[in-house]
């Protein structure tokens, strides 16, 4: 299952992912394991350009033949923030952890 699979509301381009026809390859793989299969596979696709724009929204998982790390770099670039990464300012056990 790749991160598409959990669109609600697909846009166009969902219906020309690579990924759908490869369930079985791992599109959320943890840290450590290998990404280059779901790379290689993203590399064919035609949906490329819009997801790896849409991905820079996503935390998790290969989006547009980019891993978590390679788009986080993109999305800190672009001065993108994350849902998940922003901290709430009253958490001071956040804050000292950090
Ligand atoms: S670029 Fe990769 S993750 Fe994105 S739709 Fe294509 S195969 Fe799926």
């Amino acid at each position: 299952m790749s991160g598409l699979d959990a669109m609600h509301d697909p846009p166009a381009w969902h219906a020309l992912a690579a990924c759908l026809d490869h369930p079985d390859v791992d599109w959320f793989p943890h840290r450590g394991e290998s990404t280059s299969e779901a790379k290689a596979i993203c590399l064919t696709c035609p949906a490329r350009r819009p997801c790896r724009d849409a991905g820079l929204y996503e935390k998790h998982g290969i989006w547009g033949g980019l891993s978590e790390r390679e788009r986080r770099r993109r999305s800190k670039a672009l001065g993108i923030t994350l849902i998940d990464d922003i901290t709430d300012p009253t958490d001071h056990h956040e804050q000292e952890a950090s």
